[in-house]
């Protein structure tokens, strides 16, 4: 098939230095005078793109064409990325033989396919402390919303009991975080996934803040799915994957219907239509796909492979040392845990400042020092009130929480600065 265009990657390297991304650049004014590079310091809800992928793309982008329909060597050439792409994700979540990588837009996407094709009566059980995008989808489903757990073994114990209780005993799904979105703390993905089969049930793994930071093998977490962002793993936005288990993907009817989705469209002499979909991940990808997005999500994650994760793991735990450390000397800062102060966590972390409300601390690291972070609730509003112990509506008197969070592009300056700061 035909050879991709030249692209002049950004060399990666696993070494104890941040990978090229772009913004690092970007220069930014401060209300005390004079300007510092921008900090990024949000990497938990849109992670800087690498440099490496950006020059993917650029080597591509120019040269696309129609896939899936043309002839022509540019659409052969789209068709051909497209599907490299598809391949390269299997790999990067350590897919099973049969198992399907679906291209959507996001991790929500990804969530709001998996909830379109349920089997008829199954039950969902999700922790209440899950992102809305991974608490939400289930519309049509009976949805069990379980309780916080205090630490990882608590949170087995609670999934056990409700599965075990479950009547009628039916077709189940447990949806599951990997890393939180607000503490960043790590979730026993595969105890948890170990229960749900041990009763039954399938699991999906959200995958959004986990992907990122550590890798993800979905054969050897034994989790049915999983799903994550392109604009999360340092691509650009507007590309997501839902991956793993055929069966109930291709027994439902087509998240979308359209062009793509069918193989052979008849009309009927009583003018009905009658459609064969396809059973491949296209059955639920009609239309035109986002192929530079799923290039780009696939360029991230070959670009995060060949760095190797065990550097990039390691290099990330250094910087969350320091910031914990950092933190841990200002008296006035809380910082936000479910599983204990110490519990494992990725470069996510959310605290409250004694005297400051967060919308304002925010503003003014951003104001004062360069730095982007974000405040709120972090579309995570359960969980954020039972950390502060908040009334629902209230969280905790009018306060919400600041994140700080970073991953592979993060050099030790923008940590320093927020410490600082
Ligand atoms: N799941 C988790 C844990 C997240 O942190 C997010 C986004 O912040 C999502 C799902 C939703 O991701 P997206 O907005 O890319 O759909």
């Amino acid at each position: 098939m035909s050879a991709c265009p030249a692209a002049t990657a950004t060399p990666v390297s696993a070494a104890d230095g941040p990978l090229p991304v772009l913004g690092c650049d970007v220069r930014v004014p401060l209300v005390t005078g004079g300007e510092v590079p921008y900090a990024a310091l949000d990497y938990a809800a849109s992670a800087p793109a690498l440099q490496r992928v950006w020059d993917d793309v650029a080597a591509y982008a120019p040269y696309y064409g129609s896939v899936h329909r043309g002839a022509g060597h540019l659409s052969q050439l789209s068709t051909d990325l497209f599907e490299t792409s598809r391949a390269d994700v299997a790999r990067f979540l350590g897919c099973r033989p049969g198992d399907q990588v679906v291209f959507t837009r996001s991790t929500t996407d990804s969530l709001n396919l998996l909830a379109a094709v349920l089997p008829a009566d199954c039950r969902v059980f999700v922790f209440e402390t899950e992102h809305h995008a991974a608490l939400l989808p289930w519309r049509g489903a009976q949805v069990t919303c379980l309780d916080a757990p205090c630490s990882p073994e608590h949170a087995v114990e609670i999934l056990e009991r409700a599965l075990a209780d479950r009547a009628p005993y039916g077709p189940a799904l447990v949806c599951v975080t990997g890393a939180s979105n607000v503490t960043g703390e790590l979730w026993p993905v595969r105890e948890l996934a170990a229960a749900a089969h041990a009763h039954g049930a399938r699991i999906v793994l959200d995958a959004a803040q986990l992907a990122p930071h550590h890798p993800v093998d979905i054969a050897e977490l034994d989790v049915d799915w999983a799903a994550f962002s392109g604009h999360k793993l340092y691509a650009p936005f507007g590309a997501g994957v839902l991956a793993g288990r055929a069966d109930w993907l291709r027994d439902a009817e087509p998240y979308l219907a359209g062009g793509g989705a069918s193989r052979a469209v008849t009309r009927r002499p009583d003018g009905a239509l009658d459609v064969e979909w396809h059973t491949t991940a296209a059955r639920h990808e009609a239309g035109s796909p986002n192929v530079i997005g799923a290039y780009a999500l696939a360029s991230a994650c070959r670009a995060l492979t060949e760095a190797g994760f065990e550097a990039l793991v390691a290099r990330e735990q250094r910087l969350l040392a320091a910031v914990r450390a950092g933190l841990a000397e200002v008296p006035e800062v809380g910082v936000l845990s479910l599983f204990g102060a110490d519990a494992p966590r990725v470069g996510v972390l959310s605290f409250v400042v004694e005297g400051w409300d967060s919308a304002e601390f925010a503003a003014a690291l951003s104001a004062e020092y360069g730095i982007g972070v974000r405040d709120g609730l972090f579309c995570a509003h359960p969980l954020v009130r039972t950390l502060l112990g908040g009334d629902p509506g209230e969280c905790g008197g009018g306060t919400a929480a600041v994140r700080v969070s970073f991953g592979a592009g993060t050099p030790d300056e923008h940590i320093e600065r927020f410490l600082r700061a």
